[in-house]
Formats: C-alpha cells, sequence, structure tokens
C-alpha cells in the first residue's frame, strides 16, 4: 500500500482525496498558494507547504516544486485530482522519474488519450463508434474547408488539447470557416499552449452521456454505468445525473456503451479511474468523444448508484492491487443527481463572485451529501475555478431524488457572495428537466431566469 500521500491539488477534491487517504491508513501531504494559507485542505492534511504565490502557473502547476515536496516530506505517491496536472503526461512521466507513484495513469497512456485527435484515430482504429471528422488534425484553413465538406455543415472547431469547453468553435458555413479557424487556435494557444485543432461532425441536439471505468495494472477493466452531463452552459457542466433519464436509455445501451468505454480503455494500455465521453443522438446512436483520464468532478454520482468509492479505488489500483470488483457485481441502485454550487453571478453572465462568506449552512439528511471545502469566514480567492462544492443527493427513483435536491437547495445559504443556488432550484422545476430528454443545447437556448420572472 501507498504510506504517504501528496495532493497536488486544492478545494473540495483536495478534501476528497484526503478523506479517502485516512480511510487507508495513508497518510497525506497537501500543497498551497499564498492565497490559499486559511484553506480547510491545509488545515486538515497530515502537514501541508506552501508552494508559491497565488497564480496557479506559479503553485499548483509547478512541477519541480510539486516533486520536491513530494521528495522532501517523504511522501510515495501523487494524487493530482482534477483540473491542474491530471492529465499532464509529463508530470505522469517526472513522478515515475522520481521513484513517485502518479495516482493515474502512465504518462503514454495519457498521451495516447489526452490528445483528441490522436484519440479519435484510436478508437476508430479499435472499432468504437467515433463523430465524423477530419483525419487528424487540420493544418491550414484550405485543410479544414476540404475536411468540413466532407463531413457536412454545421461543423466544431476543437483544440486537439482542449478541456473545459475551450477552444470550440461551432461553423455553419464555409464562408465563416476562416474566422472560427482563427479564434479556434487562437484560444487553443492562450488556454492549452498548443494551437491544434481538428474538425468533428456537430451532432444535432445531442446528449452528452459518459462512462465511468475502472482500470487495473493487470489488463482488468469494469464499467460502473453512465453520467448524463447534458445540462450544460456553454459547453461547461451544471448538473448531472445518474443513470440518464433519457428515453433511449436502456440496459442494452448501457451494455453496448460500457463495452465500448472498457475498449477504449484498454487500447490506450490504462489503469486508474477513468472516463470515456460520448455524444447520444435522438435515435440512441453513440460516438466517442473524448477520454478523461482522471477523476472527475461529477464522481459522486456514480458513487452513490453503485456503491463504489472511486477515489478509494485509484489508491487501491495505484498501490499495486487488483480490482476486487466483477463487473457482475457492479448494480446500479436508485437515482442521483449532482448540483455543481460555484461562486457567481446568475444575474450577470455569470460572472465569478470571489469575497467572504458571511454566513453558511450546509443541508443534510438521508440521500444527501455534501462535498466543498468552504466554511463560514471563509475567502473564496479570485484566482481558480467558481466551483466551490457539489450537492449530491441519492433517491430510491428519479422522483425521489428530484424531491431531495429541491429541499435541500432551498436549505442551503450562502451569504456574502452570489451563487447559483437559487438557478439551480429554478431549473430542476423545469417542465423539461423533470421529463428528462433535455439535450447539450437545453441551457443555451433556455434563459433559466428570464423564463421565471416573466410567469411572476
Ligand atoms: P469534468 O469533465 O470532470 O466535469 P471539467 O472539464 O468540468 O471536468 O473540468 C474539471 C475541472 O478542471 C474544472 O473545475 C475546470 O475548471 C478544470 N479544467 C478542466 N480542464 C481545464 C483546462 N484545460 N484548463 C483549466 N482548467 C481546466
Ligand atoms: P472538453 O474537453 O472541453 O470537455 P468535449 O470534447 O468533451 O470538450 O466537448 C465539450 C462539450 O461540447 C460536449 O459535452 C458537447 O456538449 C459539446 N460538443 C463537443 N463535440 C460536439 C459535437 N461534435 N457535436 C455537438 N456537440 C459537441
Ligand atoms: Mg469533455
Amino acid at each position: 500500500m501507498l504510506r504517504r500521500v501528496l495532493i497536488a491539488n486544492r478545494g473540495e477534491i483536495a478534501l476528497r482525496v484526503l478523506r479517502a487517504c485516512r480511510e487507508l491508513g495513508i497518510e497525506t501531504v497537501a500543497v498551497y498558494s499564498q492565497a490559499d494559507a486559511d484553506a480547510l485542505h491545509v488545515q486538515l492534511a497530515g502537514q501541508a507547504v506552501c508552494i508559491g504565490p497565488a497564480r496557479a502557473a506559479d503553485s499548483y502547476l509547478n512541477q519541480d516544486a510539486l516533486l520536491t515536496v513530494a521528495k522532501a516530506t517523504g511522501c510515495d505517491g501523487v494524487h493530482p485530482g482534477y483540473g491542474f496536472l491530471s492529465e499532464n503526461a509529463d508530470f505522469a512521466d517526472a513522478c515515475a522519474a522520481a521513484g513517485l507513484t502518479f495516482i493515474g495513469p502512465s504518462g503514454d497512456a495519457i498521451r495516447k488519450a489526452g490528445s483528441k485527435s490522436a484519440a479519435r484515430d484510436l478508437m476508430r482504429a479499435a472499432g468504437v463508434p467515433v463523430t465524423p471528422g477530419s483525419d487528424g488534425p487540420v493544418a491550414s484553413v484550405e485543410e479544414a474547408l476540404t475536411a468540413a465538406e466532407s463531413v457536412g455543415y454545421p461543423v466544431l472547431l476543437k483544440a486537439s488539447a482542449g478541456g473545459g469547453g475551450r477552444g470550440i468553435r461551432r461553423c455553419d458555413r464555409p464562408e465563416d470557416l476562416s474566422a472560427a479557424f482563427a479564434e479556434a487556435k487562437a484560444e487553443a494557444q492562450a488556454c492549452f499552449g498548443n494551437d491544434e485543432i481538428y474538425i468533428e461532425k456537430f451532432i444535432e441536439d445531442p446528449k452528452h452521456i459518459e462512462i465511468q471505468i475502472l482500470a487495473d495494472n493487470y489488463g482488468d477493466v469494469i464499467y460502473l454505468g453512465e453520467r448524463d452531463c447534458s445540462m450544460q452552459r456553454r459547453n461547461q457542466k451544471v448538473l448531472e445525473e445518474a443513470p440518464s433519464p433519457a428515453s433511449f436509455m436502456n440496459e442494452e445501451l448501457r451494455a453496448k456503451m460500457g463495452k465500448a468505454a472498457c475498449t477504449a480503455a484498454k487500447v490506450c494500455g490504462y489503469r486508474n479511474a477513468g472516463t470515456i465521453e460520448f455524444l447520444v443522438d435522438k435515435n440512441g446512436e453513440f460516438y466517442f468523444m473524448e477520454m478523461n483520464t482522471r477523476i472527475q468532478v461529477e464522481h459522486p454520482i456514480t458513487e452513490a448508484v453503485t456503491g463504489v468509492d472511486l477515489v478509494k479505488q485509484q489508491l487501491l489500483i495505484a498501490s499495486g492491487q487488483r480490482l476486487s470488483i466483477k463487473q457482475e457485481d457492479i448494480k446500479l441502485t436508485g437515482h442521483a443527481i449532482e448540483c455543481r454550487i460555484n461562486a457567481e453571478n446568475p444575474l450577470l453572465d455569470f460572472r465569478p463572485s470571489p469575497g467572504r462568506i458571511k454566513s453558511l449552512f450546509i443541508p443534510g439528511g438521508p440521500g444527501i451529501r455534501v462535498d466543498t471545502a468552504v466554511y463560514q469566514g471563509y475567502e473564496i480567492p479570485p484566482y481558480y475555478d467558481s466551483m466551490i462544492g457539489k450537492l449530491i443527493v441519492h433517491g430510491k427513483n428519479r422522483e425521489e431524488a428530484i424531491a431531495k435536491m429541491t429541499w435541500a437547495l432551498s436549505e442551503f445559504i450562502v451569504d456574502g457572495v452570489a451563487t447559483n443556488v437559487d438557478f439551480q432550484l429554478k431549473l430542476i422545476r423545469r417542465p423539461e428537466f423533470l421529463e428528462g430528454n433535455y439535450d447539450n443545447g437545453f441551457l443555451n437556448r433556455t434563459d433559466i431566469l428570464a423564463d421565471e420572472r416573466s410567469k411572476e
């Protein structure tokens, strides 16, 4: 077993990892930036070391500092959480070279899965259905035009290194392609330091459905059902549920997608928890979109319906243990929903709203879980993601889960900063949500707050 783990992250995921380590008797070392001296992960970890100034590039992304701290404190493992260095193949390699276990896949597997354009080629070759698109990256507007012509408009220009919904541009007509190409390239360069772009056919009104997998070092891979992440604003997830409430979802499709996801993991030589994201069209046809080679924000809904602690599994796999769970052990029970709680102002175009939390009330009760690292009096720094927590409910069916979510959101109080709590409450009362067949474009087409106002 791993003995002492460096947690190379902050916020709620740092706490999540810390707690899983504790349960397994693993010691923890937290790192923090100068802006995070008051953060909860600093207080709860076995030890905590400041690694640099507020800017992520100078602290949480500072590989040398992280490795130095890991060695100086006698760690044998590094957990990257999500975001930051979690999908950085060079960091995974650097950990291995320093004799540290990176709690994730090998650098090689991250490279295979991490370039979206390269991953598409790999999946196609393995017989996993992929969205129609360019064969590899497009280097010029001319190549983009040829590729777009052959798959048919509308198309999406996407960054090979993309993540977090960035570096994506839709293009409906050839005359707009040159501008969209320049924009996508510039955003990709700015966000990821890599301006490689490829083309995908734009799938009309699809759902985003992803499969959670676990893979060990010995070639065993299992899938743990799906998450429906179609509730998105500008390609970023807002609310997730498991299982998918889509009318096309059934045991047969779940098994087909699950097997495709396991194939995807195998062809990359993957180990660790991982997620294979698919787009599913109105007819239930699914297409591989990308693979996330890390624990995901929305992993708790899968934990709720399967009873499997995914972060503990990551630690056991990284410790070299065989998966003790078999595919036939995975049974989905009830229904789970997660609402992301962000410090942002929905009335000001969801602008981030950092500041001091004056008062805080966190809901509870059977089937209610809140993963957060904020507390009353805590000052949310302006330097990082605006997500301050996640509210997860688990009911015996979807109706019960929605009822629990309604009451939990109603009880939730965060005073001092603007949040999206009220927005989430209005969202889950919408008939389109209740009906369950909402697609990825729903939140972009619908002004939840304006519609509410006009009804009042
Ligand atoms: P998930 O698929 O787990 O929902 P997201 O794509 O929403 O993951 O990203 C998880 C977290 O990591 C988010 O908080 C997001 O801000 C951050 N993140 C993901 N990709 C990037 C990126 N390329 N640059 C900066 N932050 C990112
Ligand atoms: P990221 O790495 O930023 O998460 P993804 O490739 O997962 O990027 O795409 C993010 C979101 O963009 C998807 O969840 C989906 O809503 C939308 N999207 C991506 N590709 C397509 C496509 N070909 N057609 C329609 N929507 C898409
Ligand atoms: Mg994605």
